[in-house]
């Protein structure tokens, strides 16, 4: 008797606070016991069952999808424009300032290329084609504004409440918020962190006042002109590579290696060939200075590793040095949430913070991979935990990403240098080959730089470790085997998979030469 009252006690309560699926309800409450202790308290004592700090990927994501499962949610997102002015609306970083306009200028950047391609091909094109930045930038932002405008709507469909303030924590249950209409307190049996990161600038004289990052590139109110792009990270090298494909003089200044923590071979190699591309490099040398002239341009002053010093004039210097996570805004000390070693971003379990009520997602988690689809996967998968009794957490290794520069870099596991690292020279087998595709062949385009190689076990069937791709399209080439490296791929699979014909993807099942044979990498023909 006892039990049948409780029972049907939680699910009154439950029905008062959520108003919504009494079987998720019931499921939630009798379930789940790492969060038993935060569900025995009074119902109604918050606001919210879940308030996000963070209107990006991920916090999108978790939002939606706790709604769906009948919580009460808010979502705070507050932008602070950045040292030049720059802001934007409602999606986060990738709709905004991110991946979006970045693929949008890479596309654009690509058909130049086309263009002068097509004429091999037949087409009859003048030779003065030029290029509007103004029109392109309008168009993306366009598109951006439509993003923006759509997921407010859909927020609203979905019943989460969108506040346009800054979120800090007063307490472990309350955040903070000041809008328009005053400030506000909310509190919320959960509370998820997904605020992201800015990027950061080099602690120079004139970095702030004349530097821009990528948070401004996408909506440059002029054309960038001759820039000199600092740091050689991903978004270094994919914002001097689409740069250069508009038709601006673009520089590269490299403290120590590009891409750092990707293969280094593979990342010498896009180096190679954005340098045949005509982009700059400045290897080994740190920014000293920014300075504005009479003449309106940029003087810039760098130092090498032998303490040399150097300047140029450019039209623009954007930084591309790394990215700060956005916590020191938070409070997080008013909740109790530790910071990791880093000292900026958040160390969680299982997305869980040291506080056990308090979750983080995205690109503000510590050594977790910086990426879109990464964040959304696993704000999604704590919502089903929280609310929809799951049990499935995120798996956060083998993620496949792409570097968008001109001739792309796809890729999925680990680097042959962490291979070694981790299994030992001996016992791994890298197989790599040079491919030529077949589009390649009329305009005469290089092919000297498209490469890929395959790291793996060397025994038995030949675990594959990761998959490493430069060409075109590199992103659309690794996907699907990144599904296969997931069903635990072999080397012996890929060579027994019959290929499509003729495309750069099936280069991937006729890797035969492997590194140690010390063979010729280069195709012999196209088609044996
Ligand atoms: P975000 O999307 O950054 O969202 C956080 C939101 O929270 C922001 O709107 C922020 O303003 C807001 N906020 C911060 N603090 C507060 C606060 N206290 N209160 C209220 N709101 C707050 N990823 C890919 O997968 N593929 C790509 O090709 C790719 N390209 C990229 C290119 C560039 C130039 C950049 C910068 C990033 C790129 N990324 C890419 C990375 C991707 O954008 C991020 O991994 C992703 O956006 C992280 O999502 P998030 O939810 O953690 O945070």
């Amino acid at each position: 008797m006892a039990s049948i009252f409780s029972v049907k006690h939680v699910m009154f309560t439950g029905v008062c606070k959520f108003r919504s699926t009494k079987f998720v309800l019931l499921k939630n409450v009798l379930s789940t016991p790492r969060f038993a202790s935060t569900l025995s308290r009074t119902p109604g004592e918050y606001d919210y069952d879940l308030v996000v700090i963070g209107g990006g990927s991920g916090g999108l994501a978790a939002a939606k999808e706790a709604t769906a499962l009948g919580a009460k949610v808010a979502v705070l997102d507050y932008v602070t424009p950045s040292p030049i002015g720059t802001k934007w609306g409602l999606g986060g970083t990738c709709v905004n300032v991110g991946c979006i306009p970045k693929k949008l200028m890479h596309q654009a950047a690509l058909l130049g290329e086309s263009i002068h391609d097509a004429k091999s091909y037949g087409w009859q094109i003048g030779d003065n084609v030029s290029h509007s930045w103004e029109s392109l930038r309008d168009a993306i932002q366009a598109h951006i504004k439509s993003v923006n405008w759509v997921t407010r709507v859909e927020l609203r469909d979905k019943k989460v409440e969108y506040i346009n303030g800054l979120g800090t924590f007063k307490d472990a249950h309350t955040v903070q918020t000041v809008t328009k209409q005053g400030e506000r307190n909310l509190t919320a049996r959960y509370f998820l962190i997904a605020v992201g990161g800015r990027p950061k600038y080099s602690n120079i004289p004139g970095a702030l006042e004349y530097g821009i990052t990528s948070d401004d590139i996408f909506s440059l109110n002029r054309v960038p002109g001759k820039t000199i792009i600092v740091g050689a990270g991903y978004i270094g090298l994919e914002c001097a590579g689409f740069l250069k494909g508009l038709g601006y003089d673009a520089t590269v200044m490299i403290r120590s290696v590009p891409l750092r923590g990707f293969d280094q071979q593979m990342a010498g190699i896009i180096v190679e060939e954005m340098r045949d591309k005509g982009v700059k490099f400045l290897h080994k040398c740190l920014p000293k200075s920014v300075e504005k002239l009479d003449s309106g341009k940029l003087k810039v002053s760098w130092v090498n590793e032998a303490s040399e010093e150097f300047n140029d004039e450019f039209d623009t210097i954007l930084f591309a040095i790394g990215r700060r996570a956005l916590t020191k805004e938070l409070n997080l000390e008013n909740a109790g949430v530790k910071i990791a070693g880093d000292g900026e971003k958040i160390d969680a379990v299982n997305e869980q913070t040291n506080v056990s009520h308090i979750f983080a997602v995205g690109d503000v988690l510590y050594k977790k991979p910086e990426l879109t689809p990464v964040a959304i996967h696993a704000g999604r998968l704590l919502a089903r935990r929280l609310f929809g009794n799951s049990t499935i957490n995120m798996d956060y290794d083998n993620v496949a990403t792409t570097i968008f520069t001109p001739l792309e870099y796809g890729c999925v596991g680990i680097s042959e240098e962490v291979a070694i690292k981790r299994y030992g020279e001996d016992n791994i087998e890298v197989y790599h080959g040079y491919y030529k595709p077949t589009e390649f062949f009329i305009p005469q385009k290089s092919i000297v730089h498209c490469y890929l190689k395959v790291v793996a076990l060397r025994e038995g069937d030949q675990k594959v470790l990761g998959l490493h791709f430069i060409g075109p399209q590199a992103g659309e080439v690794i996907q699907g085997f990144a599904a296969a490296l997931k069903c635990n791929l072999t080397v012996n699979a890929l060579m027994s998979t019959v290929g499509i014909h003729p495309t750069i993807a099936e280069e991937f099942t006729r890797i035969n030469i492997t590194k140690r044979s010390g063979k010729d990498p280069n195709p012999a023909s196209c088609c044996s």
